[in-house]
């Protein structure tokens, strides 16, 4: 997500190698051994960024202005989230499917937060970086008006930007955090933290069957798919949950491989058992 850092104050001033040294300890710390380490930066395309092969020969990215606005723990907060995903995963190798590929990539991505801010709430709660973390969240919304104002203005796909929303905001409930159910409130977004719920719900249930990753991402995509069947643009203009006319349709595409996710969005659809 692109923000406009640049009016932010500047609060540290680390160099590659102290960036670098930073996150080696954190791995260290957390026990995660790598082959190799590359540390670089690239503005204005991500913020920060790690991604690694399965052989844990490790990439992370960061843009120095963006940084830059964090303060020290904060940095150290980010950068243990960052860690947090290879602690989570095998590699970071995105596998999409289905026909609107793209999507579906962002939904994968939510679902990797999931697994991150689970893992980092187990390893840090209590501690100054997850207190840090919590601050440094607090920016979020400042993101999120902006991707809803492109949403309703029409210039950004729904869906989309209600991925993007979602990305960031899965961490809320996940750490029992009631600032997103609060903005959800201010800005009319009643029926939005019920769809975070949902996928919660369903995340943690893919997450149980221990699926290897490749398995995992195909079951994920369909998933994604099965909430596509709820209007993003309803919900984030009128912050109602509306099933669109395709929705019967898709759920009977995705019985046939994976009957508990299909028939659970049914009953979500029908009402028939509304978690
Ligand atoms: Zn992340």
């Amino acid at each position: 997500m692109k923000m406009t850092w640049n009016s932010l104050p500047q609060k540290s001033d680390l160099t590659t190698d102290q960036v670098r040294d930073v996150f080696s300890r954190i791995l260290h710390e957390m026990g995660l051994t790598v082959n190799s380490l590359k540390v670089g930066i690239k503005r204005a395309v991500v913020q920060a960024e790690v991604q690694f092969d399965d052989k844990r020969n490790v990439a992370l990215n960061y843009d120095d202005y963006w940084l830059n606005t964090l303060a020290e723990d904060e940095v150290t907060a980010v950068l243990s989230h960052e860690s947090c995903h290879i602690a989570t995963i095998p590699d970071s190798r995105i596998v999409t499917f289905g026909p609107t590929p793209d999507l579906v990539a962002a939904f994968i991505e939510i679902f990797d937060e999931y697994l991150v801010h689970t893992e980092f709430a187990r390893r840090f709660r209590g501690t100054r970086t997850f207190d840090a973390f919590s601050e440094y969240k607090t920016r979020d919304f400042w993101s999120y008006e902006n991707i809803l104002k492109g949403v309703r203005e029409g210039l950004t796909n729904p869906a989309r930007g209600l991925f993007s929303i979602l990305n960031d905001a899965i961490y809320f409930p996940i750490v029992g955090d009631r600032r997103f159910v609060e903005w959800c409130d201010k800005n009319n977004l009643r029926k939005l933290p019920q769809f975070l719920d949902w996928l919660l719900h369903d995340f943690r249930l893919i997450e149980n069957l221990k699926l290897e990753r490749m398995k995992a991402m195909e079951i994920i995509a369909l998933e994604g798919i099965l909430s596509l069947s709820v209007s993003g643009q309803i919900l984030l203009t009128s912050g109602d949950i509306l099933f669109v006319d395709s929705a019967p349709e898709a759920e009977d595409a995705l019985s046939q491989k994976t009957i508990e996710l299909a028939d659970i969005w049914r009953n979500r659809r029908t009402g028939a058992a509304v978690k």
